[in-house]
């Protein structure tokens, strides 16, 4: 449908800034020409992202950050707001992924709020959905892929969705090495964007990007980027290795 290709490599907690600098160097060499094809972003830890951000500053590589405060600034120890990222260069920024989900309580009201105040401060938002193993086997996916749609995206004007990445990641397919199959994701991206058509209408739901994201790799990018409602992917340990992940890139657009 005329959607262009968005990958994004979330490196989690990984990569000190020297070595964040190494990677980012040699991943503008291995994407080559590629990364005018589709749109590329890495989203380095925090510490890191002053330095790639100065080392991609130009080229066709953008940058993201992996999570930000709901605050514009004060007495939050620890947080980052959306004015500290955007003043490095930063373009993106994850929402809600499911191990801030699991492990520091990032609830669907949250990550509406912070998706809202990223848009409002000028960051573009990619905000993660996904069922468990067990929602899924007890046959609530669409329960639980409606609800956290509700939740994160239901009060979103259309100005703010059109702004807005949706990645899809099933929980049991994150760092497990188990992918969704292209049927079972294609099957969940075209449930997100019957609902985004349900909520903006058809037209607008057309043009906003759903990545898929677990446990995706040079060998298997293609065939789930070549599903019909399958827009990107966001990659996580397989956008550690430079050479892999612009492969990865490669293979998706080949
Ligand atoms: C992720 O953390 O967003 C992710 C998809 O990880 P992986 O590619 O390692 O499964």
């Amino acid at each position: 449908m005329g959607r262009r290709l968005f990958i994004a490599g979330n490196w989690k907690m990984n990569k000190t800034a020297s070595e964040a600098a190494d990677l980012v160097s040699k991943l503008k060499t291995e994407i080559g020409a590629a990364a005018g094809k589709v749109t590329v972003a890495v989203c380095p830890p925090f510490t890191a992202l002053d330095r790639v951000c100065g080392i991609l500053k130009g080229s066709n590589i953008a940058v993201g950050a992996q999570n930000l405060s709901d605050k514009a600034s004060g007495a939050y120890t620890g947080e980052v707001s959306a004015s500290m990222l955007l003043d490095l260069g930063v373009r993106y920024v994850i929402v809600g992924h499911s191990e801030r989900r699991q492990y520091y309580g990032d609830t669907n009201e949250i990550v509406n709020k912070k998706a809202k105040f990223a848009i409002s401060a000028g960051l573009l938002p990619i905000v993660c959905v996904g069922e468990t193993l067990q929602e899924r086997e007890a046959g609530r996916m669409k329960d639980v892929i409606t609800t956290q749609f509700k939740g994160c995206l239901g009060n979103f004007t259309k100005e703010e969705i059109l702004k807005t990445t949706i990645a899809y990641e099933p929980v049991w397919a994150i760092g497990t090495g188990k992918t969704a199959t292209p049927a079972q994701a294609q099957e969940v991206h075209a449930l997100i964007r019957s609902m985004l058509s349900g909520v903006f209408g058809a037209d607008l739901a057309e043009q906003i990007i759903i990545q898929y994201g677990g446990s995706v790799k040079a060998d298997n990018s293609k065939e789930l980027m070549g599903q019909k409602d399958i827009d990107g992917a966001l990659v996580g340990g397989a956008s550690l290795d430079p050479a892999g992940f612009a492969k990865l890139i490669i293979n998706a657009i080949g």
